[in-house]
């Protein structure tokens, strides 16, 4: 029987960053083969008690992997898993929770049907016994009080937002007393206030003496939260186990990509202020469907060869001007015009023929149609905008994303591939394609980058600047203050739902665009 890894009691880390805890999980010379492909070759990683460490790579590195060995989803090909430094077989996810391990998987995976709390219920449930409902709901209760994880026991895990989701997840992971915690990504479906809400547990835990191990995309994150850094690419450690402060961020993103990648930023002429605007957006307003959601009376206005910026929270009315500026929905009061002409309220076709384009923010909800090929989707997404309804020409449609992926210089997968079957870089790179691939007259495009590996975001907004450069009118919805700064001429910021601010992309700071997100400038 392996010894769980609550035996040994954590010596406390001292100071974030630098102290190190002991050694509670390691694996040593670890390859994993799928088929031909090799997902981990010879890799050596430890999680210590007290410490954040923060494993990252490119999208199909190998970290997911790695981390389902760690928690006996998988069996390494070779090498060893050593527990306390003792040699453990970790034989599955059952084994894994006895040894202390717990796992947030990059998926989450709760039943909707059931309530939070039967969910917790079939993770925790002591060996043959079942805990009493109310004696469950307490302890959750307690739990989500302690570190600061609201969540009702008793609502149905159906009706939680994707946020919620993972809290629960959080909660059962840590009912299940856990001493190492891995986070698969947990960031990307999360909010800022969110990710700060996640990271305030993280780092509970930690002083706690819990190993945590995160994957992440985001140079920002890692340096919030990590104390060590290893980096995976193409199965293979290209930084082992360093401090988090020995390693400087142009160095960390080339070990990530292997080449330089130059962060891209707007360097182009402002746009002259004399000219007549291209997109007008007078008034729009729209009840929204969550609680401080919908819009009231957004006003805005966007030239040829501008990006505009909208900074804020998701969830302040960001959906609905979208949905308004597209006209995938119907103002309830409000007009937006296009080169001067007031489009029809509520009509995407005549938004499309007006040369509106929108890039959806979840591909995978809003543009993947689950067991179409690329082509099918390039033929769908060319009937969306045709004025005959009916028009579904799969050849032709493919011939011509060839053409815009050669022209974007954007390597695409096989035509008859299915999408649903693709990386989400893939995916983004088949979409991007088909809204960039024929110059638009106004782009409306939301969180572009969101999960996205380095090279594929930076590929995504050198596109947008591309796009700005040929003369669109884009308006760029995003949480990423970084990447609002970095791209954006002008910055318009939403609270609740209202415009709280409009500021030069050049001048902006964090500081300021955090107050007006929170209506307190
Ligand atoms: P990451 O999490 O860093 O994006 P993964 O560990 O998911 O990367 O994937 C590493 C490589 O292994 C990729 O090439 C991926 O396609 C492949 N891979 C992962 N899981 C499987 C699997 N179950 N079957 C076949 N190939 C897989
Ligand atoms: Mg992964």
């Amino acid at each position: 029987m392996n010894a769980p890894l609550t035996q040994t009691p954590a010596p406390r880390a001292g100071t974030a960053g630098g102290t190190h805890g002991s050694e509670l999980l390691a694996v040593r010379g670890i390859t994993k083969r799928f088929g031909p492909v090799t997902a981990n070759e010879d890799v050596h990683f430890t999680v210590r008690s007290g410490e954040v460490h923060a494993l990252l790579g490119e999208n199909g590195a190998g970290k997911s992997t790695l981390v389902k060995m760690l928690y006996g989803v998988y069996q390494p090909d070779a090498g060893e898993i050593l527990a306390h430094g003792r040699q453990v077989r970790i034989a599955s996810p059952a084994a894994a929770r006895d040894l202390g391990l717990g796992m947030v998987f990059q998926d989450l995976r709760l039943v909707p049907a059931l309530s939070v709390w039967e969910n917790v219920s079939l993770h925790v449930r002591p060996k043959g016994r079942v805990l009493k409902p109310g004696a469950l709901q307490r302890r959750i209760a307690e739990a989500s009080e302690r570190y600061g994880l609201a969540v009702d026991p008793t609502a149905k895990v159906a009706d939680l937002s994707i946020g919620e989701w993972q809290r629960v997840e959080l909660l059962k992971v840590l009912l299940a007393g856990a001493r190492v915690l891995i986070l698969d990504e947990p960031t990307s479906v999360l909010t800022p206030d969110e990710v700060e809400g996640l990271f305030g547990v993280v780092r509970q835990l930690r002083s706690e003496g819990t190993g945590v191990v995160i994957i992440t995309h985001k140079m920002r994150e890692v340096r919030d939260i990590a104390d060590r850094l290893t980096v995976l690419r193409a199965g293979r450690i290209i930084l082992a186990d360093m401090a988090a402060t020995e390693v400087a961020d142009d160095d960390l993103v080339n070990a990530m990509v292997g080449e330089s990648v130059r962060p891209v930023h707007n360097a182009g002429e402002q746009p002259p202020s004399n000219v007549p605007p291209v997109l007008v957006a007078r008034g729009l307003a729209l009840t929204g469907v969550g609680e401080g959601s919908g819009l009231r009376g957004v006003d805005l206005s966007v030239g040829a060869g501008e990006i505009l910026g909208v900074a804020g929270v998701a969830g302040n009315g960001q959906r609905e001007l979208s949905d308004l500026l597209t006209g995938a929905a119907r103002a309830d009061a409000g007009s937006v015009s296009v080169g001067g002409v007031t489009l029809p309220n509520g009509g995407p076709r005549a938004f499309r023929g007006a040369g509106v384009v929108s890039v959806a923010a979840d591909p995978l909800r809003e543009f993947v149609v689950p067991g179409l090929t690329l082509a099918e989707h390039a033929a769908l997404w060319e009937a969306a905008g045709s004025a005959h309804r009916l028009r579904f020409d799969v050849k032709g449609a493919t011939r011509r994303l060839g053409d815009k992926g050669r022209r974007l210089r954007l390597p695409l997968a096989p035509a008859g591939r299915r999408l649903d079957q693709l990386s989400g870089g893939n995916i983004q790179r088949v979409l991007l394609t088909l809204a960039l691939g024929d110059p638009a007259t106004v782009l409306v495009v939301s969180y572009p980058t969101r999960g996205l590996d380095v090279r594929t975001t930076e590929m995504t907004r050198s596109l947008l600047l591309s796009a700005r450069a040929a003369g669109s009118a884009v308006v760029l919805i995003s949480e990423d203050l970084d990447e609002l700064m970095a791209l954006c001429d002008r910055i318009a910021v939403l609270a609740h739902g209202a415009v709280s601010g409009v500021v030069p992309g050049r001048s902006a700071d964090r500081r300021g665009l955090g107050q007006l997100m929170t209506g307190a400038a």
